[in-house]
């Protein structure tokens, strides 16, 4: 299997370029965000659980989500890979990845870290918001957003680069960062 992780802040452009990547390599896309969002407008006792969190800035607890995952990897059969898209988001989290694909002899192949400055990330969310009418993309919301980035998602890299996984991707815009993600993925796919 050909599982990539795509790795980056809140507004990095990692749901965008999730949608091309399988679009072009047919892997199959886990958006944890997604996932819960509609969960959210499901009014399940998950959905209710996240907007707790989510509408704070906050990550949803490690074990919803290492569950949630779980699930996943367990229904899918015949699946060519995965691109993880916002998962992990905790060490915890990324290790947890790493056993459950170990148990189906399966590992990351790839870690693509979309890097973009952090003026630039409220900008794109601040206007996100605008259409989205997602409860987070406010500018309270945005900063506790971008902080626990910084102190729970970013140790991760330094997980990943031990790896040899880590690929630093530069995010400026959609299609240059397109063919940078191919020029990675190629030779590895
Ligand atoms: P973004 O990266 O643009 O903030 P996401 O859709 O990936 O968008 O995530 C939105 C929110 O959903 C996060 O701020 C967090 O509250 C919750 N969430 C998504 N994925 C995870 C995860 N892997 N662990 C914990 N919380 C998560």
């Amino acid at each position: 299997m050909l599982n990539v992780v795509i790795f980056g802040a809140p507004g990095s452009g990692k749901g965008t370029q999730s949608e091309l990547i399988i679009g072009k390599y047919g892997l199959r896309h886990v958006s944890t965000g997604e996932i819960l969002r509609k969960e959210i407008e499901k009014r399940s006792e998950l959905g209710l659980l996240a907007d707790e969190y989510i509408s704070k800035g906050q990550l949803v607890p490690d074990e919803v989500i290492i569950g949630m995952l779980g699930d996943i990897l367990d229904e899918d059969r015949n699946v060519k890979g995965y691109i993880f898209d916002g998962f992990p988001r905790t060490l915890a989290q990324g290790e947890a990845l790493d056993k459950m694909l170990r148990e189906k002899n399966t590992s990351i192949v790839a870690v693509l870290n979309l890097s973009v400055e952090e003026d630039e990330l409220i900008q794109r969310l601040l206007k996100r918001g605008e259409i989205s009418g997602r409860s987070d993309d406010n500018p309270e919301t945005i900063q506790s957003r971008l902080d626990v980035y910084h102190n729970q998602t970013e140790p991760l890299k330094t997980y990943y680069k031990r790896q040899g996984k880590l690929f630093i991707i530069k995010g400026d815009n959609i299609d240059d960062v397109f063919e940078r993600i191919t020029d990675t993925l190629n030779p590895i796919l």
